[in-house]
């Protein structure tokens, strides 16, 4: 048993409000992304996903779920840049023509929206993203899978 087994199996004894038991029954799919993209906790709800701006906690500081097991990758960024350049293209071609503002102004509004709306979404992204992978209990959300990433397991 490693140091998070025991803490996990420590919160559960010890009575954790929301203690969360994977008993394999049907995760709902469309609420734990929608948890993840409000970065919350998929199983819960409660508490936060993240620790900062896109690092996932280990586990869930409410009910102790694992989220550590999640794989994200460069999912996120491409579904940030698919999103973002498919709404911020055509906006762009549309301003332009209806408009005809400054090419310094369309510079200047574009950028500046097209970096905050990036920078906005890539964290719910991120979260929808485990949401949806715990949901499918997809790599180590297994209950009864070992993870292969995860060291000393
Ligand atoms: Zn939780």
């Amino acid at each position: 048993m490693d140091a998070s087994t025991t803490q996990h199996a420590g919160q559960i004894a010890q009575g954790a409000p929301h203690a969360f038991h994977d008993h394999g029954d049907e995760r709902d799919l469309g609420q734990a992304s929608w948890r993840g993209f409000l970065r919350r906790c998929p199983a819960c709800g409660t508490g936060p996903m993240m620790k900062g701006y896109l690092q996932v906690r280990d586990t869930c500081t409410v009910c102790g779920e694992e989220m550590h097991h999640h794989r994200a990758d460069d999912g996120p960024a491409w579904l940030t840049i698919i999103l973002v350049g498919h709404l911020m293209a055509p906006i762009l071609g549309w301003a332009f023509i209806e408009f005809r503002p400054d090419p310094m102004v369309l510079t200047a509004v574009f950028g500046i929206g097209t970096v905050a709306l990036s920078l906005w979404l890539l964290p719910r992204f991120k979260g929808l993203m485990v949401g949806f992978q715990w949901a499918k209990r997809m790599h180590g959300f297994a209950p009864d899978v070992p993870d292969p990433a995860r060291k000393g397991a």
